[in-house]
């Protein structure tokens, strides 16, 4: 009926704190347990230590992050 598959991969949660990108209640990634659904851009991070962004969004571990949560 209305729902969709096949997309589904976009239904994924940011984390509030880090903007780590997952689908469970917990992020992997700090373990906040804040996960957001309001969240605008995706990136994936392969060397935080070389990319600027990383550095701006206070990213230090390789992954898929949003660029903006609200
Ligand atoms: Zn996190």
């Amino acid at each position: 009926m209305g729902k969709r598959r096949g997309k589904e991969m976009s239904k994924k949660v940011a984390c509030k704190n880090c903007k780590y990108l997952s689908e469970g209640n917990e992020c992997p990634m700090c373990h906040s347990g804040q996960p957001v659904q309001n969240w605008k851009g995706r990136i994936y991070i392969v060397q935080p230590e070389n990319s600027d962004i990383a550095k701006q969004l206070s990213i230090t571990k390789e992954g898929e992050y949003a660029i903006k949560v609200t």
